[in-house]
């Protein structure tokens, strides 16, 4: 062989080798969806500059998540890294902008599973763990349980060295203001802002945190370039809780499941209804054991089985094949998805796309 033949093999191996993942990766599957909550989401109650800002949000999150994806990222990971950017913005009723209890504290639930093992972690009642999604995944990883409450929970967050926060990083002043209109409401005592909050984090007097729709949870569905699907909620719980009350967010099967054999699908409403129906396995099996569509599915338990029992809120889902699918009996529920080689779409209002 020539000199000059060799030379353009070597150039022709290089080409294949450089343009070779890229090739692959416009052909492989991923699929992504994220909601920040559903409730009473009303055009005229909302203001351009609410709308404006809860849109950029989900548009900012979704995209991060779906970047990762392209690039090769496992589902666990985007799970964790999107719901831990949705924790982190005060919009949303989960990490920082978390609602408070009646005794005026932040209580954090959160719960993740992998749909490869059927593996799940899950917390519930956090109050110092700036992300409690990472919490959750790590009783998955590092624990032998499944859900840890708590003092517990928290001792073993400082175990694993998770990033810990005071309570004035998860305050914000609309939030509190809400708590003290229910509590006023319902006669009950007002408690203590919590200590430290003078000297508040960043934005906490947030004015665009929409509250009228009472829900906001987090929550993440994936599937990812390997075929696997993962699944994770994050949320305050609802304002004015009492009594150490625990929502469906932390409760696998309820606020969130994955199989890769069926599908992976993040819950937020009403807990105490979608508890009652285990929701998010019972999307799930109508999809394994009745052949039913995952869009057929999430209408059947949202709109029909969940209604008939007076709950309301919305779901998120994805197949092992990347189909998508939401649904919601509220007037709005904020969303975005996006899959390979489909656009990002981001919806608030029933009639959004
Ligand atoms: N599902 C959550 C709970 O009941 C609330 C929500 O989704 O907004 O704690």
């Amino acid at each position: 062989m020539s000199v000059t033949s060799s030379f353009w093999r070597a150039g022709l191996v290089a080409l294949l080798f450089f343009t070779g993942p890229v090739m692959a990766e416009s052909t492989q599957r991923w699929a992504i969806a994220i909601h920040g909550g559903a409730g009473v989401i009303e055009r005229a109650r909302l203001s351009a500059e609410q709308e404006r800002a809860y849109r950029q949000s989900l548009q900012k999150v979704l995209t991060a998540g779906a970047e990762q994806l392209a690039a090769g990222s496992s589902a666990l990971d985007v799970v964790e890294a999107t719901v831990g950017l949705l924790e982190d913005d005060p919009l949303f009723n989960a990490g920082r902008g978390a609602v408070f209890t009646a005794e005026g504290r932040n209580e954090l639930d959160s719960s993740i599973m992998d749909g490869r093992t059927l593996q799940a972690g899950a917390v519930a009642g956090v109050r110092y763990t700036r992300h409690p999604i990472s919490l959750a995944r790590r009783v998955m990883e590092q624990s032998p349980h499944v859900l840890l409450m708590g003092e517990g929970a928290d001792t073993f967050s400082r175990e694993q060295q998770l990033e810990q926060v005071a309570p004035a990083w998860f305050y914000t002043e609309a939030r509190w203001n809400s708590l003290l209109d229910f509590l006023r409401s319902r006669e009950l005592p007002l408690p203590q802002k919590p200590a430290g909050v003078g000297e508040c984090i960043g934005d906490c007097t947030s004015s665009l945190i929409h509250l009228e729709g009472k829900f906001g949870t987090v929550g993440v569905v994936v599937l990812d370039t390997a075929g696997n699907l993962a699944a994770g909620t994050s949320t305050g719980g609802t304002t004015g809780k009492r009594w150490g009350r625990v929502g469906d967010s932390p409760i696998i099967g309820a606020g969130t499941y994955a199989s890769n054999r069926s599908c992976a699908v993040s819950a937020t409403g009403t807990g105490e209804y979608f508890i009652r129906l285990g929701v998010a396995k019972e999307i799930c099996s109508l999809v394994e054991h009745r052949g039913m569509s995952l869009q057929q599915a999430t209408d059947d338990v949202v709109q029909r089985q969940l209604s008939a029992i007076g709950g309301d809120g919305g779901v998120i889902a994805v197949g092992p094949n990347g189909e998508l699918a939401w649904s919601f009996n509220t007037s709005g529920m904020y969303r975005a998805r996006a899959a390979a080689g489909q656009p990002v779409t981001v919806g608030i209002f029933k009639d959004d796309p």
